[in-house]
C-alpha cells in the first residue's frame, strides 16, 4: 500500500505541493485530477522517488520511498521521448529486464509476451520512429508493464493521442487492471478520463500550494465500456461533481 502523509515539496521559493495526505490500497486505480500547473507531475515524481519530499513521508509496505523503488514503473506523458530510438521495439520494451540480468532468450520471450498483450506482436523489430503515436505510447506500456510491477504510476499517458487510440489505451489499462492487480496511479487534467478509468477521483486545487480539494470513490454499474458507461446518470454526475472541484464552483 502507498502512503503520502502531509507531504509538500517546492522549487527554491515555490511552494507546489501542500500538505497531501493519501493512501493507495493495493489494486486500486487512482486517478489524480487538477489544472495544468497545479502540481500534478512533480506530485508522480515524488512518489516515484525522482524527487525529494520536501515535508512529510512516503511510504510504500510501510517502507520510506528514497529513491526509486523495486516494483514500480513509470508511464511519462511524452512516449515520443522515452523510448530509445536506436533501440528496435522489442530491445526498447526488455531494456528492464537486461537491467534485472535475465539471460538473453527470457528476456525476448518475456517482451514479445507483453507486445503480444498490447497488440504490437508485428512490430518487434521496427523502431520506434517507424510507428505512429499510438503504437509508441503502446511501447511506452508495454516496457512499464514488462516487470510486472506492482505499482504503475502513468503522467497523462494518453494526452497526446487521437480519441479512437485513447479510448482503446484506455480500455487495455482497465484490462491490466482487472487481470493483474496492479495498484495504478494515473495522473490526467481530463476529467471524463478520469471518472471513467478511476476507482476513485482525487482533485488537486490550482497552485500555488496544490492540495487535495475531493476524493471521491467512483461506483458504476456494470464493468466500463466507452459508450454506455458514459452515457450512464451516475457518470455524467460523478463527471459533474470532479469538474465543480475542478474548477472550484
Ligand atoms: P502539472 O503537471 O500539474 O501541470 P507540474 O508538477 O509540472 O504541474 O508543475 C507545478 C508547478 O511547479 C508549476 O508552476 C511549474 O512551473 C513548477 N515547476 C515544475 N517543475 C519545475 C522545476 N523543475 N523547477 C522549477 N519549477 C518547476
Ligand atoms: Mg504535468
Amino acid at each position: 500500500m502507498l502512503r503520502l502523509a502531509a507531504v509538500g515539496r517546492h522549487y527554491s521559493d515555490h511552494q507546489v505541493l501542500h500538505d497531501i495526505t493519501l493512501t493507495v490500497p493495493h489494486g486500486q486505480l487512482l486517478c489524480v485530477v487538477g489544472p495544468s500547473g497545479c502540481g500534478k507531475s512533480t506530485l508522480l515524481r515524488t512518489i516515484a522517488g525522482l524527487l525529494p519530499t520536501h515535508d512529510g513521508t512516503i511510504t510504500l509496505d510501510g517502507t520510506p520511498v528514497r529513491g526509486v523503488p523495486d516494483h514500480l514503473a513509470v508511464v511519462f506523458q511524452d512516449h515520443a521521448r522515452s523510448l530509445y530510438p536506436w533501440l528496435t521495439v522489442r530491445e526498447n520494451v526488455a531494456l528492464p529486464l537486461r537491467r534485472r540480468g535475465l539471460p538473453r532468450a527470457q528476456r525476448r520471450a518475456e517482451a514479445d509476451r507483453i507486445l503480444d498483450r498490447v497488440g504490437l506482436t508485428g512490430a518487434a523489430r521496427r523502431h520506434p520512429w517507424q510507428l505512429s503515436g499510438g503504437m509508441q505510447q503502446r511501447v511506452a506500456i508495454a516496457r512499464a508493464l514488462v516487470c510486472r510491477p506492482s505499482l504503475l504510476l502513468m503522467d497523462e499517458p494518453f494526452g497526446y493521442l487521437d480519441a479512437q487510440t485513447r479510448e482503446d489505451l484506455e480500455d487495455l489499462l482497465l484490462e491490466v487492471h482487472r487481470t493483474d492487480g496492479t495498484t495504478i496511479v494515473l495522473v490526467t487534467h481530463d476529467i471524463d478520463e478520469s471518472v471513467y478509468l478511476g476507482d476513485r477521483v482525487v482533485v488537486l486545487s490550482p497552485g500555488p500550494g496544490a492540495k487535495v480539494v475531493l476524493d471521491l470513490p467512483v461506483e458504476l454499474p456494470g464493468a466500463r465500456d466507452q459508450i454506455a458507461t458514459r452515457g450512464l446518470a451516475e457518470f455524467v454526475a460523478l463527471r459533474s461533481e470532479v469538474g465543480r472541484a475542478v474548477r472550484n464552483r
